[in-house]
């Protein structure tokens, strides 16, 4: 056995091995010692060869599922061996395969599987001068390639599609990725050749040449296609058949977003705490599957670029908006399950009856959901129908075949309903008979011996027998066998008897063979189908998505946005789709924006906390709405294309990566300066805050002009620094906003409404009041204030003041100054928290002082 298990292992370098033994997978070896240490088992050891003991520690079988999820979530890749014969039946040694290989952009367990959000693994190669990427989900079989002129968009187009595992050519350097990092996998260099990739496409997709997916014109990415269906195949076992086809995308296709402007704006995490009903995706999903979900986190982070597609989601969802078919449809929806991956299970082949039941049951709700999708105008709604194929004959068939409520294994037979297999049901017949024969025994045989007391009974070893108690012994047959003495009584068997038994025992193992034949024909059959079973599927999940959207722009009273090629952004009365629904007491004050061709720089002004980054970040949720398709939280708006967004926001991510702050928002503000175009929208906000005043505001100047020079893009561009606001009279095109708030006495009023023009004080001090700055340091701050003014100097912080505050803030660092009190923070975040978020606050001074004395921040 162990030179099984050495064949084995050297077969499956750079996995932990999981050897099924009996009831438990074991690892022997330095895998034992590895294992043992992450998953806490104790490890033993176990002889090998005389004198020789090697470490081992296992698993029981049944706890698989749990013990892998940590394994994996380690980073680990894990083969998985079963025993693939009846360990009653083999001659000498069971034979052992590696079924599947787990690794983690491979996972397919249920109990691994985010159910909204998709698991990728993807593939990376480099070549006449650029990237080809391509990534797939296993079990909904989407597969898409891609090219990128530089590493950066390859590097993002990662980030943004959450890919979990990336392969790349042994020996060669795969990108560095941003956290959280994908698990890199490094994968034979020849896997990645264009003939072999070329090669296993076709085997794959079943055809002669790949002209018709459009991959001429991908020739790098179709070699990452190529080494991810050979490195699949290989780790799963099986013929994946509902990886039949690939997308591939144009660079250009979708509004791009980075992972920094997914994480900025909070589209799918919040940067505080972990309320998901903070994001925008908190926010829209109301989707009733789980392809629907995963299908609504796709459109936000990849909303289109093209008008027509625009067009047609937001036609049908307006349809939607207005139909009385909707709450119906939704109804229906709620009771399907998630064909995609359920029909993904049959291709990997590790489908269970139940799941069989469940995709024909979901296959009758399609029909409802054709007939009520049926009467719609717009053309993807009637795309949508066509595609919804209820395929009856298969979910008849599977309602033939299958029994209601089916065991969860098909290993021990009772899946199958009588009347449907021939055979099947003659060997039923047989056992019933032969068992109605053994019933009746017992009142035959009482009869025929005059032995009251008579009972057949069964049991484990002897089988069926027949007891009589020993006050009738002399009455019992001369052909009784006896088998077993009890206290009292005596058992027998009789020669008929065992023969009807062995009849039972017999057709009971063909019975579980032949159900399990059946339902693995099922199975196949489903899979066969696999391709426009994930057409219905996916049209289920685009109905979803669409009815949630029309949903939400009713509860919300959203409006259908026009949406034009030229670089306008209109909005009358938006709202942040968020934050309006955050707020408890007050009311979301909603505010326009203009911007067109003569007014392309807005400089926003206002005191901190007035609602700058609110405004700046719901103009870009607008945009991103309105380019998935989706009706907006406004009166009325008009978005021009946008073709990237870039966002430079403060993010607590920053904190705790430990990497300076400053260089961070340098790094980006680079990015965004070589990367814009007259098609973008760029979201500054304070940027320069994190250095020297003078330093910063140069920066931020000089920023503004060159995006007013170069770029031409649409940019919202919030400060804190009121000298910004004279760029409005020296550059046509850059204009002037304020937040207002509103004095009274010693008091702010944030009345977050945005005015034309420039805020004149930057109100700091009544901040400071707010947040609980000893009395004395208040008023001492007015009076150097308005000798500051005074004198002619510039308004707002002075050298002299700022040196003060660095050097509070270094002693906070250390730890020498209790945060909380006495502490003006020189940027809009410290203020704003000191005063009403103090948490969260507390935290990233915790944060900073930690990173300073050299230690692990708190994750
Ligand atoms: P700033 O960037 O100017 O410091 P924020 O945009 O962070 O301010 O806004 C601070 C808080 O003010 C938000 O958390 C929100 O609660 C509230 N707020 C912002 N904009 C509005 C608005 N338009 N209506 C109501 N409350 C708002």
């Amino acid at each position: 056995m162990m030179r099984q298990y050495e064949a084995l292992r050297r077969a499956y370098p750079g996995t932990l091995l999981l050897f099924r033994l009996g009831d438990f997978y074991e690892l022997f070896g330095e895998d034992a010692v590895v294992a043992s240490r992450v998953l806490d088992l104790v490890l033993t050891s176990r002889p090998v060869a005389k004198g020789r003991r090697v470490p081992m520690c296992g698993i029981p079988h049944h706890a698989l599922e749990s013990y892998l999820a940590r394994l994996v979530e380690a980073g680990f890749r894990v083969a998985i061996c079963e025993q693939v014969e009846d360990p009653k039946k083999a001659r000498g040694l069971v034979r052992r395969e590696v079924v599947r290989v787990v690794t983690p952009g491979t996972v397919t367990e249920e109990g691994l599987l985010p159910p909204r959000a998709n698991v990728y693994v993807g593939a990376v190669v480099h070549g006449m001068g650029r990237w080809g990427l391509a990534f797939a989900d296993l079990l909904t079989g989407e597969f898409r390639i891609a090219e990128f002129p530089d590493t950066n968009l390859v590097r993002e187009e990662v980030a943004r599609r959450g890919i979990r595992e990336v392969l790349y050519p042994e020996g060669e350097s795969p990108p560095t990725f941003p956290e959280p990092s994908p698990a890199l996998t490094p994968y034979p260099t020849w896997r990645f050749d264009p003939e072999t990739a070329h090669r296993a496409l076709c085997e794959q997709f079943g055809v002669q040449g790949l002209e018709g997916f459009g991959c001429t014109e991908v020739p790098v990415a179709t070699r990452a296609a190529g080494a991810l269906v050979q490195y699949l195949r290989e780790t799963q076992r099986s013929e994946l058949r509902h990886l039949h086809r690939l997308q591939v995308e144009v660079l250009g296709q979708f509004l791009f977003l980075d992972g920094g402007a997914i994480r900025s704006l909070e589209l799918l995490e919040p940067l505080w705490g972990r309320n998901r009903e903070a994001t925008l995706l908190g926010a829209l999903d109301r989707t009733r599957t789980a392809m629907g979900g995963r299908l609504l986190r796709q459109w936000i982070t990849t909303p289109l670029r093209d008008l027509d597609g625009i067009r047609k989601r937001l036609d049908a969802t307006e349809e939607l908006l207005s139909a009385s078919a909707r709450p119906r449809i939704r109804e229906v929806l709620t009771r399907c399950a998630d064909l995609e991956r359920l029909v993904g299970r049959c291709g990997h082949g590790s489908a269970h009856p139940r799941d069989l039941v469940a995709l024909g049951r979901t296959l009758r709700e399609v029909a409802t959901l054709r007939e009520l999708v049926g009467g719609f105008r717009s053309t993807l709604l009637r795309d949508l129908a066509e595609d919804l194929d209820p395929h009856s004959e298969l979910a008849d068939r599977i309602e033939r075949a299958l029994v209601p409520d089916p065991p969860v294994t098909f290993r021990d037979g009772g899946l199958i309903r009588d009347g449907y297999d021939s055979d099947l049901d003659a060997l039923r017949r047989a056992v019933q008979e032969a068992q109605d024969w053994i019933r009746n025994l017992e009142v035959r045989e009482r009869e025929r011996t005059g032995i009251k007391s008579l009972k057949v009974g069964y049991n484990k070893v002897f089988g069926y027998y027949i007891e009589v108690s020993r006050a009738y012994r002399d009455r019992v047959p001369p052909h009784y066998e006896r088998r077993q003495t009890l206290v009292g009584a005596e058992r027998y068997v009789t020669p008929e008897m065992k023969e009807r038994e062995a009849l039972i025992l017999n057709a009971r193992e063909r019975m579980v063979e032949r159900e399990q034949e059946l339902f693995f024909g099922l199975r196949e059959e489903v899979a066969r189908h696999g391709p426009t079973l994930l057409r219905t599927a996916r049209a289920m999940a685009t109905l979803d998505v669409l009815t949630t959207l029309a949903e939400i722009a009713e509860l919300y009273g959203y409006t259908r946005p026009e949406v034009v090629p030229e670089p306008v952004l209109e909005i009358r009365a938006g709202r942040h789709p968020v934050v309006e629904r955050t707020l408890r007491e007050e009311r979301f004050v909603p505010n326009d924006l203009w911007m067109d061709a003569h007014r392309r720089i807005a400089i926003v002004t206002g005191p901190n906390f007035a609602g700058k980054s609110t405004y700046l970040r719901q103009a870009a949720l607008i945009v991103i709405l309105a380019q998935m398709g989706s009706f907006v939280p406004a009166e009325y708006a008009r978005v021009g294309l946008v073709d990237r967004i870039f966002t430079r926001i403060g993010t607590a991510d920053d904190i705790a990566s430990g990497r300076s702050t400053f260089l961070v928002e340098m790094q980006e503000v680079a990015n965004l300066l070589h990367n814009a175009t007259p098609h973008s929208l760029v979201l500054l906000d304070e940027v320069g805050r994190g250095t020297a005043t003078y330093d910063g505001l140069s920066i931020a100047w000089a920023v503004v002009e060159y995006l007013w020079k170069r770029k031409r893009a649409r940019v919202l561009f919030a400060t804190h620094y009121h000298e910004l606001t004279e760029l409005a009279e020296r550059l046509p095109g850059v204009f002037n906003l304020n937040v207002m708030v509103r004095e009274e006495q010693d008091r702010i009023v944030f009345l977050h409404r945005v005015a034309e023009g420039s805020s004149d004080r930057s109100y700091g001090i009544h901040v400071a009041r707010l947040a609980g700055l000893p009395r004395e340091v208040v008023a001492r701050a007015e009076e150097i204030l308005a000798r500051l003014e005074g004198s002619g100097e510039r308004k707002g912080v002075s050298p002299g003041l700022e040196r003060r505050v660095e050097a509070i803030q270094t002693s906070l660092a250390l730890g020498s100054l209790s945060p909380g009190v006495g502490w003006i923070p020189p940027d809009r975040d410290g203020a704003a928290e000191g005063g009403t978020r103090p948490r969260s606050r507390r935290r990233t001074i915790a944060r900073q002082a930690s990173i300073f004395h050299g230690e692990d921040p708190d994750p």
